[in-house]
């Protein structure tokens, strides 16, 4: 890879010094920042140098169990379940508005954390956090039952209560938006949370949960738990006092935290896991568009997307033409220090994730598959990866199968829609597809054909708080954001009263 040239924004060797400062770095246990029962603390690294950021408290089972207590009281006692939804809306819209007043912080410390570009936090995820709570917070006063018809002389109510105590695991690729996805559809309900926050990525949820303190959130109804899965992730999912789970991470994880409620108190849970979306290329494209298309479902956030595009499935007639195209715009993406102006790819999350992508680009090369552009590391220090791109990728080949969650592109051949609809399907995952023609008739054999919980036509990643998102297969179980994110935070009673005097009878 001598001779390929990755565009650079940045000396490596010099990363910028992010222009925040950690505040909080302990756990949120009824509205106090306090440390660890243990006393013990873990390291959050900046993935641009693999150097401590700062030292958080490491929450673990004892931590979880005064967290859970916390959101019990805060349920069983407190004002939020009870107080007006408009009074709910009030205060979660307050805290949109915080959101955009520090916005800056904000993003600078998602970048930090997390290493993705500054520019991307700052300019798409922030905004679409307050979005998604103002989103919610339209909800809050929304949320009713209703009078149904009885046979009898029966008044029957349906009343839509919330759940209860709600648990929620996030992962570290999009702190900030999984915290909103988890957290706003719960608070709208008037539910109580722990969550806990993935180990690489504490800083921005105990930032995000104190300006919700500041926008008027009681105490107790939002902790956040800081610390490792088997710990303290595993003791939220086996907690009897925790009425609803939700979990957002990889499939493994996900089966083990679904064993974990159901032997505890078989507590409902949702989940949002892997994929191994399909992006497919019809021969009627644009192929320049559809380069640029395919390339950023793949690309985004460092490949480290649940849904990324990563079977890019060309058709036979554009396949070359496709291919050089999208080596020469692999080769033009700059990769750099994220918190340099013009930045599109920034380093992976940490050494596990850096060393497991390094693994499938050798095992995509001992496959077989040509490998178009980059293949190597970028730099000696932090966990940077040149856009790679394999050719020739057949379906049984390793890096066509499994989830490989970084800035690998693998471009597919087909022939016709019935073979690509099979080929794309044959997958245990369900996450998202991406389609790319201008023939409506073709399209909508596609989004009705594909095994999918997403199909984006001629865009990608497009995630308006009013969509749901969620997996078929083993993708998850579930949706969140829109209107169906409700439902799993919502219990159901139904009021039957007998009238003695029914009216019309
Ligand atoms: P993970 O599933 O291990 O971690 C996700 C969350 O689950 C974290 O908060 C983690 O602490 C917690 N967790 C881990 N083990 C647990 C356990 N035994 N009990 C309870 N909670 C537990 O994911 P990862 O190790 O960070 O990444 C591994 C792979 O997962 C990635 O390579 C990728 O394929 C996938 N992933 C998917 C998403 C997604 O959005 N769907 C996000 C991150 C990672």
């Amino acid at each position: 890879s001598g001779s390929q040239r990755f565009g650079t924004a940045a000396a490596l060797d010099e990363p910028i010094t992010p222009p925040v400062e950690v505040k909080y770095t302990k756990l949120l246990i009824n509205g106090q920042f306090v440390d660890s029962a243990s006393g013990k603390t873990f390291p959050t690294l900046d993935p641009r140098t693999g150097e401590v950021i700062a030292h958080v408290s490491e929450g673990d089972t004892e931590d979880i169990n005064r967290a859970v207590a916390s959101a019990r009281k805060a349920f069983d006692e407190g004002p939020w379940p009870r107080m007006t939804g408009y009074e709910r809306s009030r205060i979660l819209n307050r805290f949109a508005d915080l959101i955009d007043k520090h916005s800056d912080e904000l993003a600078g410390l998602e970048t930090w954390d997390n290493g993705k570009p500054y520019e991307q936090s700052a300019l798409a995820e922030v905004p679409t956090l307050s979005r998604l709570f103002r989103y919610y917070a339209g909800w809050s006063d929304k949320i009713h039952g209703l009078v149904v018809p009885a046979d009898g002389p029966h008044h029957v109510q349906v009343l839509h209560e919330p759940i209860g105590v709600a648990g929620q695991i996030i992962p570290w690729n999009f702190p900030l938006l999984m915290f909103a996805w988890k957290v706003g559809p719960a608070l709208a309900c008037g539910n109580t949370i722990v969550l806990k926050s993935a180990e690489q990525t504490p800083l921005t949820a105990l930032y995000a949960a104190k300006l919700l303190h500041e926008a008027g959130l009681p105490d107790g109804v939002l902790n956040v738990i800081s610390g490792y899965g088997p710990t303290a992730g595993a003791a939220l999912a086996n907690h009897m006092d925790v009425d609803k789970l939700a979990f957002t991470g990889s499939t493994e994880t996900g089966k083990i935290v679904l064993e974990l409620a159901a032997r505890s108190n078989l507590k409902p849970v949702t989940l949002e896991l892997g994929g191994k979306s399909p992006m497919i290329i019809l021969d009627d494209a644009d192929v320049d568009k559809a380069v640029e298309l395919a390339h950023f479902a793949l690309f985004f956030n460092q490949g480290q997307c649940c849904c990324a595009g990563s079977r890019t499935f060309v058709h036979e007639r554009v396949y070359d033409e496709f291919v050089e195209k999208a080596k020469a715009r692999a080769l033009r993406r700059v990769v750099g220090d994220p918190f340099k102006k013009g930045v599109e790819q920034g380093p992976q999350i940490d050494d596990e994730q850096f060393s497991k992508v390094m693994r499938y680009i050798k095992s995509g090369v001992n496959s077989g598959a040509t490998l178009e552009s980059g293949g190597d590391r970028i730099g000696n220090k932090g966990y940077y990866i040149q856009p790679t791109i394999f050719s020739n990728v057949k379906d049984e080949m390793e890096i066509a199968k499994d989830e490989i969650f970084g800035p690998v592109q693998s471009i597919l051949k087909f022939k016709d829609i019935d073979e690509v609809i099979r080929r794309a399907n044959a997958t245990h995952y369900g996450l998202a597809a991406g389609v790319f023609t201008s023939n409506i008739d073709k399209a909508n054999t596609l989004t009705r054909a594909l095994r999918a919980g997403t199909v984006w036509v001629n865009c990608f990643d497009v995630f308006d708080a009013a969509i749901p998102f969620g997996g078929y297969k083993m993708s998850g179980q579930g949706r969140e954001k829109g209107i169906d994110s409700l439902k799993n935070y919502l219990q159901i009673k139904a009021v039957v009263t007998s009238l003695k005097n029914p009216a019309w009878l």
